[in-house]
């Protein structure tokens, strides 16, 4: 995943960019950089730096004396280096993308055939945003060359330009990650997420719709292209994980999206549990909600230790990779000691966190364990975002578990994977004890997908589902 902050301002901004960006870092955990643009010099400053060793801000904050002018766009990243820098015939500017390009040996090789060249990495390599920059400035206008990329993508792309004349920002065609705008007297900004506003003093103005492209001026916002009715396909799990919890999208707030799911759940739920814990940091939403929703007490059982290892950092050797995975959680033995404890988490992607959090209380003495999911199971690969790090859907413990009980071909059928997707169906339950008895869970459930719709709030059809239900294919 990524998330991109941009301003532009009648005063200096550079500090409303690092710290706009640096309010992102729960969505990216290897690449961070920032770009600004002085009109009264013509410069453009770009840095760039890997930050799975060490945050954003410690590694940006040295430089920032260098960065000068009243516009400038920063990201942080699980992807290449950005932001890109370009000179064309649309002037000067710094590129920063959000998204996942599926067909990108076939543009680029089209790139190739029109004369263009991409500037190879030694590890062979190519920068996805320098492929995007190239596409842009193949047509006779900024907007029209965003669109033509957006429509020769299979995927999805987001995107933030620094130009020379203000920020240009477009939303991906299908609305799958956010862009917003906020406004300042003598100042307007963008970002993936609004939470980046609120302490820099911006308040949300808007929110781009699916394709929609706009420039923003330090006084004013000018639209550059109107969104596309009824291409609305928000992704789901912004709410259920990626957002923060004080984000608002499409005018649904994260956290309150979040209680709503564990209400819903507490609500229908039967099982006899002692207390409620929520896996921090977007497990708690749900797990408050739940508590209500099943008038049971809820307690802190694991508290997220905050560690002091950047989170992609991995030493070398396995001893010590499990002692630092051990790190996030620490259990409570005094209020988890004989209980039934029931932990709310936001999704099982591999199972690697989970056999830890089980793990770190049945040692300190919990009686029962029991596990409720905020989302639907996980069944299909994320082709739209960079979601996970999985290489493969065969990672996926769904997948897994399909293949122990029906063999590798059938976890690779489609068709036959669809029957696990169904609620309640003979399939999907046997699913689910499996994982549960894996883990050594007393119980598991997951929100349903219909659940998860209501409480986001939005009509079904304006949500991406895929990696739950495998729909939403006919966009890619
Ligand atoms: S497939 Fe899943 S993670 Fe990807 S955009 Fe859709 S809901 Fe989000």
């Amino acid at each position: 995943m990524a998330g991109f902050f941009g301003a532009i301002s009648i005063y200096p901004c550079v500090t409303d960019v690092f710290y706009g960006t640096d309010y992102l870092s729960h969505l990216g955990t290897r690449r961070g950089g920032m770009a600004t643009y002085d009109e009264t010099t013509g410069h453009f400053n770009r840095s760039i730096h890997s930050i799975s060793k060490a945050s954003f801000r410690s590694k940006m904050e040295e430089e920032l004396p260098k960065f000068i002018g009243n516009a400038g766009i920063g990201i942080i990243s699980d992807t290449d280096a950005q932001p890109l820098l370009f000179n064309s015939r649309h002037g000067r500017f710094a590129l920063i993308t959000i998204g996942k390009i599926n067909n990108f040996e076939e543009l680029a090789k089209q790139a190739l055939e029109h004369n263009m060249h991409l500037s190879e990495f030694s590890s062979g390599k190519v920068n996805p945003t320098e492929l995007v920059g190239l596409m842009i400035i193949q047509k006779p206008s900024l907007e029209e060359g965003i669109r033509y990329a957006q429509e020769q993508i299979k995927g999805s792309l987001s995107l933030m330009l620094l130009t020379e004349n203000g920020v240009v920002c477009a939303r991906d065609l299908w609305g799958r990650t956010p862009v917003v705008i906020g406004q300042k007297e003598g100042a307007f900004c963008a970002a993936s997420e609004p939470s980046a506003f609120y302490n820099l003093g911006y308040t949300l103005v808007h929110n781009l719709g699916p394709g929609e492209i706009v420039r923003l001026h330090d006084n004013r916002m000018e639209k550059l292209a109107e969104p596309l009715p009824d291409h609305m396909q928000i992704c789901s799990f912004l709410w259920v994980y990626y957002g923060f919890p004080t984000s608002v999208f499409e005018g649904r707030n994260v956290e309150d999206v979040r209680n709503n799911i564990g209400f819903e759940m507490g609500k229908e739920d039967d099982m006899q549990v002692d207390c409620c814990c929520g896996v921090p940091d977007s497990g708690i939403g749900m797990a408050i909600g739940y508590s209500e929703g099943h008038n049971v007490p809820y307690r802190r059982a694991v508290t997220k230790y905050t560690t002091t290892w950047a989170r992609s950092f991995m030493p070398s050797s396995q001893n010590m990779r499990n002692l630092v995975a051990k790190m996030k959680l620490i259990q409570n033995n005094t209020i988890i000691q004989n209980r039934r404890v029931l932990l709310c988490d936001d999704s099982i992607v591999r199972g690697t966190q989970l056999r830890d959090n089980t793990r770190c209380l049945l040692e300190g003495g919990a009686k029962e364990i029991h596990m409720r999911i905020a989302s639907p199971p996980l069944v299909y690969a994320c082709p739209f975002i960079n979601f996970s790090e999985s290489k493969s859907v065969m990672e996926l413990i769904t997948r897994r578990v399909i293949a122990e009980l029906e063999g590798e071909e059938a976890a690779m059928n489609e068709e036959r994977v669809h029957a696990y997707t169904i609620t309640d169906s003979p399939e999907y339950k046997r699913m689910v004890d499996c994982i549960a008895e894996k883990f050594g869970l007393h119980s598991l459930r997951f929100t349903k997908l219909e659940t998860l719709i209501r409480a986001i709030g939005l009509p079904h059809n304006h949500v991406c589902t895929h990696c739950f239900d495998g729909s939403s294919s006919h966009t890619l």
